[in-house]
């Protein structure tokens, strides 16, 4: 059975562009024709119009979404994302990665995403409040501690969550705090929470060097991206020994041969809004980042930085995918053509989730555990989930090892419930 679709890949929209890497998994795992069907579809889809009132006392109307994507491993789960590049199409992306994320780390849940269409930098504070608790309420039937719980994701933080969270509550006439995650500490958030999807890329990254016999001491590595996984991410890579050469946001870049310093670094961002222009460096355009020398890229920012156009320019012999979907299809093909190994988001950013669902799993039993806790455990998923994608290929393909891995848990669970073949 052909279950791929012969069309350019670098032109398809981002669902199916996702969904290509779906279609050859099943493809390979020969997968029944009735999942494959379900597995290929969102389960639900809500789309809301949210009127706010703008500090000029104006009425603007955001345009917001929410999409289960798959749940029969658990309830849903997935970050909520605020940019004025928000689509229905990369929602549902979003949704199906996180579905397939979550069966890689072996957690029980489903997929979700949710975004709104906004530009969260051109929101005053108040303004922003106003959006997250209208999305909240306007949004409140689909989710809950065992319906769909949300998180952070690009343009969000904890104190987003933290105003979702009352909202829902205020709706919910109690304290529901553990229908979101990513919450800060004081409404119990978990410890380690906001650097877990970084330390899980490190996590996974030193174990791959590991594998490959390779000494993480001295590799040079270049960030595409300084926010909340860039950001966390830049000082345990330099704790492991490596030479952070470059480091790039929306705003502009840095180069420096000889290592960045994480906390001048840090400080100069957080001064600045931008790493643009931070003492000791040279600037660097984000574009011109991704082709530097370097051993190892990390792109921590959005979707699609490396496509067809750029793929064979990068000098990396690794990349490690923080951001979802950092790379196309095409970009893919023509690194690994390259030998150029991968290692692909539904692994290597998975920290964040893991984490989310330990926040989850210790509101559910009213315990905080300490950070080391956290940490230890999340280590041990991480280290697990690699040994198992790792397996046939050796490491080769590491994308397809778990995109296999997860279809089969989703398929499973599905059979294990008995309405479907
Ligand atoms: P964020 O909004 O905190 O940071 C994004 C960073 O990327 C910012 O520094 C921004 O300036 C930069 N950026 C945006 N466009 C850019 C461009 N064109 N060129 C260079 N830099 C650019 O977002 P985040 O939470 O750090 O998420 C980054 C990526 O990681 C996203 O793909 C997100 O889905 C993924 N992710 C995040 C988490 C999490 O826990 N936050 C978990 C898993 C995956």
């Amino acid at each position: 059975m052909t279950l791929t679709k012969d069309v350019p890949l670098d032109e398809v929209n981002p669902f199916e562009s996702m969904m290509s890497r779906f279609d050859h998994a099943a493809e390979l795992l020969d997968l029944d024709r009735g999942l494959y069907a379900i597995l290929r579809k969102p389960e639900k889809q809500l789309i809301v119009s949210v009127p706010v009132r703008r500090d000029d006392d104006e009425i603007e109307v955001f345009t917001c979404y929410r999409v289960h994507y798959k749940t029969a491993r658990g309830p849903a789960k997935g970050g909520i994302r605020f940019s004025p590049d928000v689509s229905l199409e990369e929602v549902n992306a979003l949704a199906a990665w996180m579905t397939w994320k979550c069966a890689v780390v072996n957690i029980p849940f489903g997929g979700a995403k949710g975004g709104v269409v906004c530009d969260p930098e051109q929101l005053s504070l108040g303004e922003l409040e106003r959006v997250t608790r209208e999305f909240a309420f306007a949004i409140a039937d689909v989710i809950g501690p065992d319906l769909d719980i949300p998180a952070p994701d690009v343009g969000t933080d904890d104190r987003v969550m933290a105003w979702f969270a009352d909202a829902y509550s205020v709706r919910a006439g109690h304290a529901a705090l553990g229908a979101v995650t990513g919450k800060p500490t004081a409404l119990g958030g978990s410890y380690g929470r906001a650097s877990a999807t970084s330390l899980g890329v490190s996590i996974v990254l030193e174990d791959v060097l590991r594998r490959l016999d390779k000494d993480p001491a001295g590799l040079t590595v270049a960030v595409h991206g300084f926010g909340n996984v860039g950001g966390h991410l830049v000082p345990l890579l330099c704790a492991m020994g490596m030479r952070v050469v470059a480091v790039a946001d929306a705003k502009g870049g840095v180069y420096a041969p000889h290592g960045v310093d994480p906390e001048v670094l840090a400080r100069h961002a957080s001064q600045r809004g931008t790493v643009a222009d931070c003492p000791d460096t040279e600037p660097i355009t984000a574009d011109d980042l991704l082709e530097a020398p370097c051993d190892v890229l990390i792109p921590a920012s959005v979707e699609r930085v490396v496509t067809e156009n750029n793929a064979s320019k990068i000098n990396a012999w690794l990349v490690v995918e923080a951001a979802n979907g950092p790379l196309s299809p095409e970009a893919d093909r023509l690194l690994t053509e390259r030998g150029v190994r991968v290692v692909p988001d539904v692994l290597a950013n998975a920290g964040g989730v893991v984490v989310s669902h330990l926040e989850w799993v210790q509101h559910r039993e009213g315990y905080a555990w300490m950070e080391k806790e956290v940490n230890d455990r999340l280590r041990r998923t991480m280290l697990h989930a690699v040994e198992e994608v790792w397996g046939a290929s050796d490491g080769w393909d590491l994308r397809l090892e778990a995109l296999s891995l997860a279809i089969e848990r989703v398929a499973k669970a599905l059979r294990a419930r008995g309405r479907y073949p």
